[in-house]
């Protein structure tokens, strides 16, 4: 293993806002591991819409300077100490879910770091990894999805919902998506949905209802928020799941709880680490869907690796609606 710097690329914020708070800096000091920690070398960080919440004020950050990101593959540059490192050690090949990942080094728990199976690349690993556990974990813990179920998916050719698409076809139910071009549509087709609404010229609420027979959706998974609840809570078939997941278009205001009598409907707003929370549900997700790759084939679209000094460019694409699939940076320009 390479000899550690002292000094490492990253990118910090020290104040929320637009893009412009991103700071690009060459000389950040490299953080030491502590008790149960691993140091990692990052080889690619995942970029995901959770750190422009954080960068915008919506999430608010422990404290300033902070670095965004929560997760990237990598190599583990040296152990911090104590015992349990769960089998790993230096020179393994890992990803890792925690804070702190816009940068070269990343200091994470052991708890949530995971051996690359070989096979797969540290690229494709953290392209799949927290939007597909996001995703795995949605359709088994939200709403345990059953063969032959009508799910409607918003943001079908995002980063998650393409990772929803793939997943629903894969066991076996009839996935609906929204997307706004005929480029994204075409993308959620390919995953696998049964029918892709263009919502750009195409009524919603109008072709799920065609397309159940008028019953709706069992489960609808939302994660774009604001600007969608109303319609998925109209989308949602008797005894149904509104599981909102996100907030890309803004967050979902106050709800009053009697909406959800007319349709029996449950409503959920999960968030993935409360299902990995324990080891063995970490590493159980995590071997699922690496499996989900590597034996049955599930495709992990990458929209773009960008420079980690091109940060900003990356969240204006994010929140521009221009991307599909899954952003990526390269911590190394
Ligand atoms: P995506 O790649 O899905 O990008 C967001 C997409 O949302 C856009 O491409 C766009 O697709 C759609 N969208 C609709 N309205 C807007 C708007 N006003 N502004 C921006 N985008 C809009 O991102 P991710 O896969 O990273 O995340 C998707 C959602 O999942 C986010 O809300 C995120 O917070 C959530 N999430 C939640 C997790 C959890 O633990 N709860 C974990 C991971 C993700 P189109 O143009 O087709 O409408």
């Amino acid at each position: 293993m390479a000899s550690i710097p002292s000094t490492m690329k990253g990118v910090i914020i020290e104040k929320t806002g637009g893009t412009e708070v991103l700071q690009y800096k060459t000389d950040l000091p490299v953080p030491q591991p502590k008790e149960g920690e691993v140091l990692v070398k990052n080889e690619f960080l995942g970029i995901n819409y959770i750190d422009t919440y954080f960068r915008s004020g919506l999430y608010p950050a422990p404290g300033f300077p902070y670095t965004l990101g929560r997760e990237a593959s990598g190599t583990i540059a040296s152990l911090g100490s104590g015992s349990n490192f769960h089998g790993l050690k230096e020179g393994d090949h890992v990803v890792w879910m925690a804070e702190g990942g816009y940068a070269e080094y990343t200091v994470a728990p052991a708890e949530k770091t995971y051996k690359i199976p070989s096979g797969l690349s540290g690229k494709i690993a953290v392209a799949a990894f927290l939007q597909g556990l996001t995703a795995l974990t949605l359709i088994r813990e939200s709403h345990h999805v059953q063969k032959g179920d009508w799910v409607l998916v918003h943001a079908a050719a995002g980063g998650t919902g393409l990772w929803l698409v793939q997943l629903l076809k894969a066991v076996g139910a009839k996935a609906i998506g929204t997307a706004s071009t005929e480029e994204k549509v075409e993308a959620a087709q390919k995953a696998g949905a049964e029918y892709v609404i263009n919502y750009s010229r195409e009524d919603v609420k109008s072709k799920v209802t065609e397309l159940t027979g008028g019953k709706g959706c069992i489960a609808v998974f939302d994660g774009v928020g604001k600007t969608t609840f109303d319609l998925s809570l109209d989308c949602l078939a008797r005894k149904g799941s509104l599981v909102s997941f996100g907030n890309a278009s803004g967050a979902v205001p106050p709800v009053t709880i009697a909406r959800l009598s007319p349709k029996n409907a449950r409503l959920l707003r999960p968030t993935l680490f409360g299902y990995i929370a324990t080891r063995e549900e970490f590493e159980k997700y995590t071997g699922e869907l690496f499996d989900y790759i590597l034996k049955d084939g599930l495709d992990v679209k990458i929209h773009e690796v960008y420079p980690l000094s091109q940060v900003a460019k990356a969240h204006d694409d994010l929140e521009g609606r221009k991307t599909s699939g899954k952003l990526l940076l390269d911590p190394s320009r």
